[in-house]
């Protein structure tokens, strides 16, 4: 599959195509590169039928034809594959070029502010990988073995991502939750989904948290010294809370970086494993007396269920993108919704509403009194270098969505 670049800018051409190259696009799927000047060269390239080409990589301010054209003439040529802008113009025209293409029905893997960095080229081309059947039903697409996750996890292989919790009513930032993901050597960007459930069962899911943990609080550490005094939150398994040393364990570690545990917020995710409530209301109980908070996640997938609510310290309740995304178009979601953020107001709880994709969900959201919201709206996870940058863009974003 070939990549299409296509720019006015022959040293932008000359800059992706190295950046491109030197993330190994080979073993991503793509295998060749097409470096474009003009939007006309470009079609008649599609129309003569090429119709391997798998992405393109489309400028949107060129003088003959513009991006948003050019999104014209994919469609009207039935292109198949994938699509990312790339601007240099304000994120607003960048996302409503953005939602243009996307109302053609065209692929959109994404928006590329330039200058655009190898991090973010990179989480496109994950992206791409995801989408592409061609590439998604490789073999690698099999279970993961123990013992190669053990040397990941020991070999530093394991990266944090991270997605902002915002507030509804300011819009302000209050925390990043740590998202683990795999950074392969061949695979590329593995999704915690294909793994975690295999660290659970085979007794590696502490060795992770101990990875995860450890890391998300220097990065919190380095956001505080920047001056973004944001909360951090890592999600831990119950499978995790099997070892009486785990609150001591992260103690340590926040005291060795120097950050508050105040500001540590641990998401439990039950795990499908029976593990012993005992100790587990032990642990919780002991983290709790050290100031860190503690989230019930994924509130409604009944993997966390009302016993847990009665005997567990819990600070902040977590309601499942299950039961937020479409709330406002659906009449049962949204009764769930409202019910789970009732219920934990009158527990006394915090409420986050996961997986808030799009502005209805936003719009409903801010009228139920939920406190905070996360989802691709706001922000997709992303890696932790670039939380400043998305930070200072989210300011101006922000007053849009709060007024
Ligand atoms: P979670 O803690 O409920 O995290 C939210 C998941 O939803 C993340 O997937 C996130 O990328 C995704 N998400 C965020 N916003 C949206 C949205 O608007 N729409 C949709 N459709 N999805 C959204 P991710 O990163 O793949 O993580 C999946 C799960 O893996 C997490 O669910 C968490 O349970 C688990 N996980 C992630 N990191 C760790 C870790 O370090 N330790 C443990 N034990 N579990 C982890
Ligand atoms: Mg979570
Ligand atoms: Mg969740």
């Amino acid at each position: 599959m070939k990549i299409l670049i296509l720019d006015d800018d022959p040293f932008v051409l000359k800059l992706l195509s190295i950046q491109l190259r030197s993330l190994g696009l080979r073993r991503r799927g793509f295998f060749e590169l097409v470096p474009c000047e003009r939007g006309h060269l470009a079609v008649a390239l599609l129309e003569a039928g090429h119709e391997d080409v798998g992405m393109i990589l489309c400028d949107l301010q060129m003088p003959e034809m513009d991006g948003v054209e050019f999104v014209r003439h994919l469609v009207r040529v039935g292109y198949q594959g994938g699509v990312v802008l790339v601007s240099g113009e304000d994120e607003r025209v960048l996302m409503s070029a953005q939602r243009v293409a996307k109302a053609h029905g065209l692929k959109v893997l994404g928006a590329l502010q330039k200058p655009v960095t190898p991090e973010h080229l990179r989480q496109v081309l994950d992206e791409a990988l995801l989408d592409n059947p061609a590439v998604a039903s490789r073999p690698d697409q099999t279970a993961y073995e123990p013992d190669e996750l053990r040397r990941a996890i020991d070999g530093g292989e394991l990266v944090n991502y991270y997605q902002p919790k915002v507030e509804l009513a300011s819009g302000e930032v209050c925390g990043m939750e740590a998202l683990v993901r795999w950074r392969h050597p061949v695979d590329g960007l593995v999704m915690p989904d294909r793994f975690i459930g295999l660290a659970e069962e085979c007794g590696l899911i502490e060795g992770i948290a101990r990875v995860v943990l450890p890391a998300a609080l220097r990065q919190g550490r380095q956001w505080h010294d920047a001056g973004h005094m944001v909360d951090v939150a890592v999600n831990v398994s119950m499978g995790t809370l099997c070892s009486l040393d785990f609150p001591d364990f992260v103690a340590e570690q926040a005291q060795q970086v120097g950050f508050p545990l105040a500001q540590l917020m641990l998401e439990i995710t039950e795990s499908q494993l029976m593990t012993d409530p005992r100790s587990q209301l032990d642990i919780l109980t002991r983290l709790r007396l050290k100031q860190v908070r503690l989230s019930v996640d994924d509130f409604g997938t009944g993997y966390s269920c009302m016993a847990q609510l009665r005997d567990l310290p819990f600070d902040e309740l977590k309601v499942d993108r299950g039961f937020v995304h479409r709330a406002a178009i659906d009449p049962s979601l949204r009764a769930i919704l409202e019910a789970s953020l009732g219920l934990a107001r009158q527990l006394g709880l915090k409420t986050v509403a996961e997986g808030v994709e799009d502005q209805e969900d936003w719009d409903l959201l801010r009228t139920t009194g939920c406190d905070l919201a996360q989802g691709y709206l706001v922000s997709r996870p992303m890696p932790g270098a670039d939380v400043a940058v998305w930070i200072k863009r989210w300011e101006s974003r922000r007053v849009e969505l709060v007024t």
